[in-house]
């Protein structure tokens, strides 16, 4: 309904305009709003046609590419998404697929990706529910290479002989019918998958396309990826609700060699006013030279996923001259739990305050037990309830944690409000530094690490310690300098500016870059791993 409406008032206007490649002055393909509708049914009317109904489930492995936006939103119509991130590895995705009982998978043919094509052979032979492959291929599919009971199809083909401006299925959607699985980041472990009705989904598009702090029409850049919610809902279907352009480029992403070079290339040649990016992006487009591309049109930046240091976010905001909003959202709220009032900037190191018609409360929680809110300014347990909270998790494991008082959502996040109402997020409860009786939030040794002027950004992780069980050290990167400061001045630094003496961190290490999930997040199992290879090569040097 919200893609039909969209195509009833924009019509011919550019909906998607994808850069194959990203390279520069290259010719996009542009898909209409009316043209996005039609696909969007088309699609929905082929998986009808191969028998998929309401719960049954259509995994979508791929990249971003227009017909990952046709199978999105074709696929809810029909029965449940579940798209999923192709850089994980084969054993993941054949959890999710078995765990979500894929019906149908809709990925690439080997022509346009060979390293998606293996997967995809590699996959298919264990998922036993599976019955269709549809590739998006320029090649006829009749010679590939499948187990004999799966039928394969050729996407675009096989949606072209559809009709394209009603459903078939005759389906009526219900508000709390699951509409897709996300799986969850994976930044603290093995990805969780999240089950989100239409109604979230809905909601939250809805109010994205209304609150946004640039209002009205124009042209977005979406480099996220469309498996994560946030490139999917706020990013995607939630521009395209309010009658905006957006630009996606290259299948491969982050890791195309044009993507983030040619970045300013393509907001000056679209006239972009707004995307949606996460920090470590950020962090590179930092130094990214502008060139002589005129950039004025970019005025506003949504930024989330994970800590924005604040010196970054100065930074940013003062070289390119834009204004950046930090909001605040997770797999499990169809993405946003809090963002800065559209009238107003937020205090420094807030990610804004609670969306309309949604609760969030701080707490202090024991297990599955509300034991108490906390006061104004005080740390606890952020939590959530509200018309965009998930239905839970697929796994009775996962759901085990989840909730509090049976209603409110365990986010897992640490923060404090202030009198305002503002959200200051200090870090997940899983990355509590506990060193002896003390416990430490890292952000007590980020915060301060990433003001430093030559710090491009830091992260705290406990290292295993035999007298105190955990102790503090931190990872740096530096913004390229003549005169870097060494390891040793920086834990001076920190002795000056972090008042808690057991958060002093007991050793800081610059590295070059930072091990990063599939959604550029830091991924700090592998720095806590770091840590303890290092305890352990000291002991054996010992
Ligand atoms: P997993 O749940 O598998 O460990 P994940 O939590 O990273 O992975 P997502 O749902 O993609 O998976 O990310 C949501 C989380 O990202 C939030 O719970 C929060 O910890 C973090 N986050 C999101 N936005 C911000 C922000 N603006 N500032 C700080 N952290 C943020
Ligand atoms: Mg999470």
């Amino acid at each position: 309904d919200l893609i039909r409406q969209a195509a009833r008032l924009y019509q011919h206007d550019a909906a998607i305009e994808f850069l194959p490649t990203a390279a520069l002055d290259e010719e996009s393909v542009t898909v209409s709003f009316t043209e996005l509708s039609e696909r969007v049914h088309q699609t929905a009317n082929l998986l009808h046609s191969l028998d998929v109904k309401s719960t049954d489930t259509v995994t979508l492995l791929l990249p971003n590419l227009p017909e990952t936006h046709f199978a999105l939103w074709g696929g809810q119509a029909a029965g449940i998404v579940s798209p999923i991130n192709p850089l994980l590895e084969p054993e993941h995705i054949v959890e999710i697929m078995n765990a979500t009982k894929a019906k149908v998978l809709v990925s690439l043919g080997q022509d346009l990706s060979e390293e998606i094509w293996e997967k995809v052979v590699q996959v298919i032979e264990r998922v036993p529910t599976l019955e269709t492959l549809l590739l998006i291929s320029k090649k006829p599919t009749n010679s590939v290479p499948v187990p004999a009971d799966i039928l394969v199809h050729n996407f675009g083909e096989a949606i072209a002989r559809q009709p394209n401006d009603h459903l078939i299925s005759g389906r009526t959607i219900q508000g709390d019918d699951i509409s897709s699985y996300f799986h969850t980041g994976g930044t603290t472990g093995r990805p969780k998958v999240a089950r989100l009705t239409h109604s979230n989904i809905a909601f939250i598009a809805q109010l994205n396309a209304d609150t946004t702090s640039s209002k009205g029409r124009f042209t977005t850049l979406n480099g996220l990826p469309l498996f994560h919610i946030f490139g999917t809902v706020v990013a995607g279907i939630g521009s395209l609700l309010a009658g905006r352009t957006i630009v996606i480029m290259t299948p491969s992403g982050f890791r195309s060699p044009n993507v983030l070079p040619n970045w300013w290339h393509h907001v000056a040649r679209y006239r972009v006013k707004g995307f949606a990016t996460v920090p470590t992006i950020l962090g590179v487009l930092l130094q990214i030279p502008v060139g002589d591309n005129d950039i004025s049109c970019l005025t506003d930046i949504g930024c989330g996923a994970s800590i924005l240091p604040v010196g970054l976010k100065a930074a940013f905001e003062q070289k390119f001259n834009v204004t950046i909003s930090n909001g605040y959202g997770m797999t499990e709220s169809s993405c946003l739990l809090a963002r800065p009032p559209t009238d107003m900037q937020a205090p420094e190191g807030s990610v804004g305050r609670r969306l309309p018609y949604m609760e969030m409360q701080i707490a202090e929680v024991d297990g599955n037990r509300l034991i108490r809110t906390c006061n104004t300014g005080e740390v606890g347990i952020v939590l959530a309830r509200g018309p965009h909270i998930f239905s839970g998790y697929l796994s009775e494991e996962d759901n085990a944690k989840a909730w509090v008082d049976n209603t409110w959502f365990n986010t897992g996040d640490m923060g404090y409000l202030d009198g305002d109402g503002n959200l200051f997020l200090t870090g997940r409860a899983k990355d509590l530094i506990i060193r002896g009786g003390h416990n430490i939030d890292p952000a007590l040794i980020e915060e301060p690490l990433s003001r430093h002027p030559a710090v491009a950004m830091a992260v705290a992780v406990g290292q295993p310690d035999a007298y105190a069980g955990e102790v503090p050290v931190a990872y740096v990167t530096l913004y390229p300098s003549e005169n870097p400061p060494t390891e040793e001045q920086l834990i001076d630094y920190c002795r000056d500016q972090i008042s808690e003496r057991a958060a002093i961190p007991k050793r800081i290490e610059i590295i070059d870059e930072f091990p990063l999930t599939a959604v550029a997040k830091v991924f700090k199992p592998a720095l806590r791993n770091r840590a303890t290879e290092y305890v352990i090569g000291q002991a054996l040097a010992d």
